[in-house]
């Protein structure tokens, strides 16, 4: 077995590349500078291409020609225009630029083909995906993609030897140049595995820059210099400040980073403004920097207690919280996490380096599916085939190797390479064979495995297994949240999620499902069907989620009509680097669609967000109105909160230029889909309430009709219904809860309409409802009507009823649950 030993920290600020080889990991240097580190930046100069250190230069002299941070917009439509090349780039053709310069760095091998690329925990499918072709396009034939905290937490527990007895909780706290992530990691004496994960694709580091330059630097050149706007004008890709914006970040940077170690610092600003040259030296305190960075510190320990608190521990049951990420050097963070929660705060690994090893070790325990031309000539060599297990990982001193081979009459050999140990020959029975073999502590321990003929010739020789004794192993990624579909909801007026995969599930993972066609789509017809695989809280309103991509049919895809009520199946499937695959196959039609789905990128624009504000908006307002009337105040507070963030969202909106290049656009974003998921979370209740309320409506009207002697008959079914009522109710998914209340409608619906005379109260009903959409028409009827029961000609009143109904407004139809047939997605 070959494993792919490569493992490349792709990092906002910083990027590193690093081996593991027999137990060893190595973190190459930069051949330039002589560290370790490559900064993530590319600077373009007419044909030349330049990265790392010497491109971070060229920010001061041509800024417009330099990219950095591309990290956060991975898996966004944004590219990068660059003037010199007269090009755009993509955040992932940066990304590539970054990948290969790291290559350059490995002299040793010419067998880079594979590695493990390390993403943020919180990253996305589209942003995974981002990062994989990043991979492909600098020329990697296979990336296995792994979660930082991960990685972090192997080289933690490689590194420290510690031996762990009893099952342990640990926080990895990762704060780096731009993104911020806390893991909950539990281990115990051989593996490691995330139980949670909470973090900000949009906070880190280069926060802390912009906000000295915003919140200090700014404002005191425009104290001293007497002018305005200045920040809004350096931000603006059409100012005339060009590139300034980022000088100053750069100088900021600098100043935070003397901070951490010294109580002041001071920088020079030499730049012109308005035809005057502004020279000064700013000083800038530690206790200046904390005081704009507070509220980012803040919100960081504001993820750590919720993670600990939604996985119902104490923070007595933390063992340890392990600081990495650059940003960790700040002394604020260390200290108000102390403070704030008591936990051992262990800051013992190398917070920039801690990723790259750690994905080293996972890297050097990954398989890789390349193959080199080596092993396909032993594959052609041998005609038996041959199957092994074993853990690649372990803390025991003693391991289990299983072999499962094809052909009769053969024997085996089982030895350690440095000679410690040998099975001897043994017979192989029953298609295979079991080996416990001794191991090496603290090593990389080689192991061959011949099969022998009769004659003791050898016809297959396996040296490949390598078990390393004492490094921990990671059980399994986690997905970090829902995977659901969007599918009509049970009146098709609006769409909702179904849950698919869950967070936290490990990957890879695989499922069938089967839906039913929610409407008929003709063959060659332009209606259509819409598979819309969506990744959020499966009980959350769709917008609230993230759209990772869609199958759309149409009739002129098909090649039989698809009637309503048939069924499709849909199988999905995410491997564990997080590639999203669906096969649909439409049974009713005999056609499949293979691979078909396509990967839908983040566009966001500040006009749509607006739009998404404004739907909710009017919902909280509504809300906010009803809870003061009932003088439900703790409730509406709460509400008011919601309203005044999702304002001041809008308010930021309207500040933004179209053409701001900072990351306000995606901050904006997310900060508007986490106060819509809030807003979700605090109106279920109240919504499960209000169906409960309604079935229990519903159910009343059921029983009393079946307790009517002539209805007798209907018993049974109602007692099927109801028979699943607490389970339904105690759920508290109010989709289930509605599916139940359509359930005993539609029994109620039969049972009235079985006989004629119960149309009479329903026509007393329906006179008494006003809004008809032809009041002419619908006088005519009632006049009908009256005298259809004056003839006690009940079959002609039934008709007359129906009729009534369709004059009926939408809004009334609702009411009267009317079934209407305007799917959305074509799915349920
Ligand atoms: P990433 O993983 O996002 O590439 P790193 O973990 O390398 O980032 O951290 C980079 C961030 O750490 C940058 O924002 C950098 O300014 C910050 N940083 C590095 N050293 C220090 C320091 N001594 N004090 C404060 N911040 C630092
Ligand atoms: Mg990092």
């Amino acid at each position: 077995m070959k494993t792919i030993n490569f493992a490349i920290d792709l990092g906002t600020t910083n990027s590193l590349i690093a081996n593991y080889n027999n137990g060893a990991v190595k973190i190459y240097n930069n051949p330039l500078g002589l560290k370790q580190t490559l900064p993530s930046c590319v600077a373009f100069r007419g044909n030349r291409t330049i990265i790392g250190d010497k491109a971070l230069d060229y920010l001061e002299k041509d800024a417009e020609n330099v990219c950095m941070l591309f990290k956060r917009k991975m898996g966004t439509q944004e590219t990068y225009f660059i003037p010199s090349t007269n090009k755009e780039m993509s955040p992932i053709d940066l990304s590539s630029l970054i990948l290969k310069e790291l290559k350059n760095f490995v002299t040793d091998t010419d067998q880079l083909q594979t590695a493990v690329i390390t993403i943020p925990a919180s990253f996305d499918t589209i942003q995974s995906n981002a990062t994989k072709k990043a991979g492909y396009l600098a020329g990697f034939k296979e990336v296995v993609l792994l979660q930082e905290p991960i990685a972090a937490c192997l080289a933690f527990a490689n590194q420290s030897n510690l031996d762990i007895e009893t099952s342990k909780n640990w926080i990895v706290y990762d704060f780096g140049g731009g993104t911020f992530d806390v893991a909950l990691v539990e281990v115990n004496d051989r593996e490691l595995k995330v139980i949670d994960n909470e973090g900000d694709n949009f906070l880190g580091g280069a926060d802390f820059d912009n906000l000295i330059v915003e919140k200090i630097i700014v404002p005191k050149i425009e104290a001293n210099a007497n002018i305005t706007n200045l920040w809004k004008d350096i931000k603006s890709k059409s100012s005339r400040y060009k590139g300034l914006y980022f000088e100053l970040l750069k100088k900021a940077e600098e100043a935070k980073k003397e901070l951490s170690v010294y109580p002041e610092t001071e920088i020079e600003i030499d730049i012109d403004i308005k035809d005057d040259n502004i020279f000064e030296q700013i000083v800038i305190t530690r206790a200046e920097f904390e005081a704009v960075i507070t509220p980012k510190v803040e919100q960081t320990i504001t993820f750590i207690k919720k993670v600990i608190s939604q996985n119902q521990l104490l923070n007595s049951q933390i063992e340890r919280l392990i600081l990495i990420g650059g940003s960790t050097y700040v002394p604020l963070i260390k200290q108000r996490i102390k403070e704030e929660t008591g936990i051992l705060v262990d800051s013992s690994i190398d917070p920039t380096s801690a990723v790259v090893d750690g994905a080293a070790y996972f890297a050097g325990s990954k398989p890789t599916t390349i193959e080199t031309e080596k092993t396909i000539v032993v594959e052609e060599e041998s005609s038996i085939d041959t199957q092994i297990f074993y853990e690649q990982n372990t803390r025991d001193l003693e391991e289990l190797i299983t072999c499962k081979v094809s052909g009769t009459d053969l024997k085996y050999r089982v030895t350690r390479t440095d000679g410690g140990y040998d099975s001897g020959i043994k017979i192989i029975q029953n298609g295979g064979f079991a080996e416990f073999v001794p191991l090496l502590k603290g090593q990389l321990n080689q192991f061959k495995i011949q099969v022998l003929d009769q004659q003791l010739n050898p016809l297959k020789t396996i040296n490949t297994i390598a078990i390393n004794q004492g490094s921990y192993n990671v059980l399994g990624q986690p997905l970090p949240i829902d995977i659901c579909m969007e599918v009509d909801d049970i009146d098709a007026s609006v769409t909702r999620l179904e849950q698919i995969f869950r967070k936290g599930s490990i990957l890879p993972l695989k499922k069938k499902i089967y839906k039913t066609a929610s409407k008929t789509i003709l063959k060659d017809s332009d209606a259509n069907l819409i598979i819309n695989i969506v990744e959020g809280q499966s009980k959350g309103l769709p917008s609230s989620g993230l759209s990772i991509g869609y199958i759309e049919f149409s009739g002129k895809d098909l090649e039989e009509d698809l009637i309503k009520g048939t069924d499709i199946e849909i199988e999905l499937e995410i491997t564990e680097s997080r590639d999203l695959k669906i096969n649909v196959y439409l049974q009713a039609c005999d056609q499949e669609f293979k691979n078909v789905f396509s990967q839908s990128e983040r566009t966001i624009s500040i006009s749509k967000i607006n739009m998404e504000i404004n739907a909710v908006l009017s919902d909280v307002e509504y809300l906010i109105k009803e809870q003061v009337e009932e003088e439900n105040f703790e409730y509406s507070n709460k509400l008011e909160q919601l309203r005044v963030g999702l304002i001041e969202i809008q308010i930021e909106t309207t500040l933004l230029n179209d053409d701001d290049v900072s990351d306000k656009k995606y901050q904006l974003d997310d900060q508007k889909r986490k106060l819509i998921q809030t807003f979700d979370t605090l109106t279920r209740n109240k919504v499960v309430a209000l169906e409960i309320e309604e079935y229990n409506i519903s159910k009343d009207s059921l029983e009393w009709e079946v307790n009517k002697e002539e209805n007798e008959k209907y018993r049974p079914k109602y007692l099927k219904v109801i028979a699943n009522e607490k389970e339904v109710i105690n759920s508290g998914d109010k989709y289930l809860i509605r599916a139940k209340i359509k359930e005993l409608d539609v029994l109620f619906n039969s049972i009235i309409q079985s006989s004629d005379e119960n149309f009479i109260s329903y026509f007393f009903g329906l006179k008494y409802t006003s809004g008809f959409t032809d009041t002419k028409k619908a006088d005519k009827l009632m006049k009908q009507g009256d005298e259809a029961i004056e003839r006690k000609d009940y079959k002609s009143l039934k008709h007359i009823v129906y009729a009534l109904y369709a004059l009926l407004p939408d809004r009334e139809k609702e009411k009267q649950k009317q079934f209407k047939d305007d799917s959305k997605t074509g799915l349920r």
